[in-house]
């Protein structure tokens, strides 16, 4: 294999690992050999249904190497039943989790050299498309589908490593349409792209955007939003409208276990001010980890959580989490899947 370029210095996910796992379904079932296949290119219809009608959902985790040496998988079996809920939303076969599970499991053991030292760790990138080749299905569903599992070694999802994040609030134009927003789909990023581009070209110090209809919160465009302070951790309630990021949930138990009064409910743009005096914000997310954020822009407002710089509270929370998915702690909840021998 040729020399590949250094993952903690190049931009996240541009790096692919040698080995890759795919099943194809063509009846419902998707027939995996049980065995990895060198990483490379597809054939595929031009025809293909996800090209043309968008049929492609996908997930994210992370394998982190352990304290004790070993290699472990984070929430392995969360992010399996939220790819196989995915994809029934867009009425594409549903792989067996333990097929799924197996294929996730397999491409991380083929790849295990290429994992880097924390704080680096290897992304995890299962998708299925619908591959069935008609362009006349445009309102039925795709029945053939192709699974595959590749993986990037990766360092920072942003740039800088962890520093305070300016996020620019959009309050008109919605992320994705209400129903689909906890849809892990290509579609979701297809339709934030150009107002996302649109609104960070007048700033170029804009790292993410806040998207909140109406004042009504709902999380950036790949990571969900977060309040604290001493005493609270605040996110918005689970609804259809967001990507329930199983790093919330993570970091919602976490919250528990550390004594933070823990409240699910709407967020509005109007209290930020507010607790930008007391508090602070972060996001969270598989690839932005628990990031703090400094300064909020609203129009002509720009709101700064206290100094600008990362919170006590939301630094705590990230070790407590990076902890765990690293083996530094002990794993109370049962997160980690270790594979490998
Ligand atoms: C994947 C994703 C997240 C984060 O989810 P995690 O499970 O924590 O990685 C948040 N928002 C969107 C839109 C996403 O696609």
């Amino acid at each position: 294999m040729s020399e590949k370029p250094d993952p903690m210095t190049v931009p996240f996910g541009t790096v692919f690992c040698d080995w890759m796992a795919t099943a194809r379904s063509q009846d419902g079932v998707y027939e995996y050999s049980g065995h990895v296949e060198e990483y490379g290119d597809f054939s595929l219809s031009p025809a293909a249904h996800a090209l043309h009608y968008g049929s492609a959902v996908f997930e994210g985790m992370k394998a982190h190497w352990q304290a004790d040496g070993s290699l472990a998988i984070f929430r392995l079996d969360d992010h399996v039943a939220r790819m196989r809920q995915s994809t029934a939303q867009l009425r594409l076969p549903i792989p067996e989790s333990s097929t799924l599970r197996e294929m996730i499991v397999d491409a991380v053991e083929a790849n295990v050299a290429e994992v880097p030292a924390a704080p680096g760790s290897l992304y995890i990138r299962p998708t299925i498309i619908g591959t069935e080749p008609n362009i006349g299905a445009a309102a039925t569903p795709s029945c053939e589908a192709l699974l595959f599992v590749v993986n990037c070694p990766v360092g920072d999802y942003f740039k800088g490593g962890v520093r305070p994040l300016t996020l620019l609030v959009e309050e008109t134009i919605p992320r994705t349409t209400p129903q689909f927003g906890m849809v892990k789909s290509g579609a979701n990023y297809a339709m934030a792209l150009a107002p996302t581009l649109d609104a960070m070209e007048k700033n170029s110090a804009v790292d993410q955007i806040l998207f909140a209809t109406g004042g009504d919160i709902t999380e950036t465009g790949a990571a969900n939003f977060f309040l604290a302070d001493e005493d609270r951790v605040v996110t918005r309630q689970l609804d259809s409208s967001f990507l329930h990021g199983v790093t919330r949930a993570s970091v919602l138990t976490l919250a528990q276990d550390l004594g933070y009064n823990v409240q699910e409910r709407p967020i509005e743009l109007n209290e930020l001010a507010e607790w930008a005096n007391r508090g602070e914000a972060f996001l969270s997310g598989t690839a932005a980890v628990l990031s703090p954020v400094g300064t909020i822009l609203r129009g002509d407002e720009n709101i700064v959580f206290g100094d600008g710089e990362p919170g006590p509270n939301t630094l705590r929370l990230r070790e407590r989490l990076v902890a765990i998915q690293s083996g530094h702690s002990e794993d109370q909840h049962g997160w980690r899947t270790t594979v490998g021998s």
